[in-house]
C-alpha cells in the first residue's frame, strides 16, 4: 500500500481541490507571499492534517501556506505591483532578493560556527558546542513541506549530486577522526530524511566502525514524523531506513530522532502513531521539540496536549524554543514573558514523565538560553535566565538576570539586571567568572 507524495508550490497549488473554495484574496496573497517566504505543502499536510472548515485559522494551513500578514505591508504592496504588472522575471529576482535580504536570512550569528579543516572551511557544519556537531548533508537541504516559520529558509535550494556528498562525507569523517571530544553527530537541514535510504547510509555506516567509538548518538532532526510519516511505512525504501536504524542501535550507540512537532494534530492520525512504533521497535528514541508561535501553538493547553501525546506514544519532550528572529517573525513572535507562561502553566498540569521538557529557549550566539521566569528581587523585577548550552561550557547551568522588559521577544534586547554593564559571560573575554 505504497502511498505516493503528491507536494504542492507556487506553481501547482491551485490543483489543490479544496483551494478552490478558498476567497479569491486568499489564494493571491498565497501566491504573492509565496514568492518571498519558502511555500511548499503535500497531499499528507493537505487531506489528513488541515482541517478545511475554517482553513484560516487552522494552525497547520497557517504553518504551511503563506498569508499576507506574513510580510510587512510595504514588501506585500511591492510583489503585489510587481506581479499584477506582469514584470520581467529578472526585475521580480532582483526585488525579492532584496526583501528577503531585510529578513535577517541569517540569523544568531550561525556563520561563527562554522568550522575548518586545515583552511577548508566546512560550510555543511557546525561545531559550537563541544560535545555535538551538527552537520548538514546537501541532499538534505529540502522538507516534505516547508514551515512559513522557517529560520533554514535561505539554504532550501536544488539537490547536489551523490559524488558531491562523498567528498562531503569524506570531509566529515576526516573532521570526526581529529576531534574525539564530539560525542553527538546531529544530521540536520532542511531534513535529512528527504534523503533516501541509501545516501543516509552513506553518511551513517562508516560512523558504526570502531575508530569512530567516540561518536556515542546519532541524531537526526526532522519534521518527517509531521508532515510525511510514510518515510517510514510505505515509501519505497522504507524498510531499508528501519534496518539502518536497527543496525545503529545493535552497533551499541543511541540514535536519537529529533522529531519537529508543533501542534497536537500532528500527532492524531493513525499513520503516525504507526511511524513512531515503527521507529521506537528499532530501539532509536524519539526526542520532540518545537517553537513556541503565535498564531500556531500560542496555549499552554496545546503544549500540555502536546506532551502528553507524545508520551503516550513512547516519545520524549525535549525543547520548547522560541522562535528566531527572522523571515515572518513578526506574524509569530511571542513576548519572552508569554513563552515562559505557556511552558509554565502546561508543565504545571503534566506529571514528571512529561517534565523532561526544557524550556523556553533561545539559541542566541552565546548558547541555548532558558528564561526559567520572571521574579522580584529587592524591588527589582527581574528574567532570571540560564544556559542549557553554551559556547563555553563552564557558562552553564549558572543563573543569571535581565531586567525585566514586557516587550522583549529574544535575548538581543534584554539588559543586565541591577545596573551591571554586562552580563557575567560578557565580562573579561568571556572568560567563566565563577
Ligand atoms: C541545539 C544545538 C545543538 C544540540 O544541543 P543539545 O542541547 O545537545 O540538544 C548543537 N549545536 C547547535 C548549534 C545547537 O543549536
Ligand atoms: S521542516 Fe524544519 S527545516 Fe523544514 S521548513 Fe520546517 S522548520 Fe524549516
Amino acid at each position: 500500500m505504497e502511498k505516493a507524495i503528491k507536494t504542492y508550490s507556487l506553481h501547482n497549488f491551485r490543483s489543490i481541490h479544496q483551494i478552490s473554495a478558498l476567497p479569491e484574496e486568499l489564494i493571491k496573497d498565497i501566491d504573492v507571499v509565496g514568492r518571498v517566504l519558502p511555500f511548499k505543502t503535500n497531499n499528507y499536510v493537505v487531506d489528513e492534517l488541515i482541517d478545511w472548515r475554517h482553513p484560516e485559522s487552522d494552525p497547520l494551513f497557517t504553518m504551511n501556506f503563506p498569508k499576507r500578514e506574513m510580510l510587512f505591508k510595504k514588501h506585500y504592496a511591492t510583489v503585489r505591483k510587481l506581479l499584477n504588472a506582469n514584470a520581467s522575471q529578472e526585475i521580480m529576482e532582483k526585488k525579492i532578493r532584496k526583501i528577503r535580504l531585510s529578513l535577517n536570512p541569517n540569523p544568531a550569528g550561525q556563520e561563527h560556527n562554522i568550522p575548518y579543516l586545515d583552511e577548508i572551511k566546512l560550510n555543511g557544519m557546525q561545531h559550537k558546542y563541544p560535545e555535538t556537531l551538527l552537520f548538514f548533508p546537501s541532499q538534505g537541504q529540502t522538507c516534505h513541506a516547508y514551515c512559513t516559520f522557517c529560520f533554514r529558509w535561505p539554504q532550501f535550494s536544488g539537490m547536489s549530486s551523490l559524488k558531491f556528498a562523498m567528498k562531503e562525507a569524506v570531509l566529515l569523517f576526516k573532521y570526526l577522526s581529529i576531534h574525539k571530544e564530539i560525542t553527538d553527530i546531529l544530521f540536520t537541514g532542511g531534513d535529512p530524511m528527504v534523503m533516501s535510504a541509501s545516501v543516509l547510509e552513506s553518511y551513517i555506516l562508516p560512523l558504526l566502525k570502531p575508530e569512530f567509538n567516540h561518536i556515542r548518538s546519532i541524531r537526526i532532526g526532522t519534521k518527517s514524523l509531521a508532515y510525511w510519516p510514510y518515510r517510514f511505512l510505505t515509501d519505497k525504501d522504507s524498510d531499508d531506513i528501519i534496518r539502518l536504524f536497527e543496525q545503529i542501535s545493535n552497533s551499541g550507540r543511541n540514535l536519537s530522532i529529533q522529531a519537529h512537532f508543533s501542534h497536537p494534530v500532528e500527532l492524531s492520525t493513525e499513520a503516525v502513531r504507526q511511524a513512531i512504533l515503527r521507529i521506537r521497535s528499532t530501539g532509536a528514541q524519539i526526542r520532540t521539540q518545537s517553537p513556541i508561535l503565535r498564531n500556531i501553538n500560542d496555549k499552554s493547553e496545546l503544549w500540555k496536549q502536546l506532551w502528553r501525546k507524545q508520551v503516550d506514544l513512547g516519545c520524549i519532550p525535549y525543547y520548547m524554543f522560541v522562535p528566531r528572529d527572522t523571515g515572518a517573525k513578526h506574524f509569530f513572535e511571542l513576548p519572552l514573558e508569554k513563552c515562559w507562561h505557556v511552558f509554565r502553566k502546561a508543565y504545571h498540569q503534566v506529571s514528571g514523565i512529561c517534565r523532561t521538557v526544557r524550556g523556553p529557549s533561545m539559541s542566541d550566539h552565546a548558547g541555548k538560553i532558558q528564561i526559567l521566569g520572571v521574579q522580584e528581587i529587592k524591588g527589582e523585577k527581574v528574567f532570571v535566565l540560564r544556559f542549557l548550552q553554551g559556547r563555553n561550557p563552564l557558562w552553564v547551568d549558572i543563573p543569571f538576570f535581565a531586567e525585566y522588559d514586557p516587550k522583549a521577544s529574544w535575548f538581543n534586547q534584554l539588559k543586565p539586571a541591577f545596573g551591571e554593564e554586562k552580563f557575567f559571560f560578557e565580562v573579561g573575554n568571556g572568560v567563566c567568572v565563577f
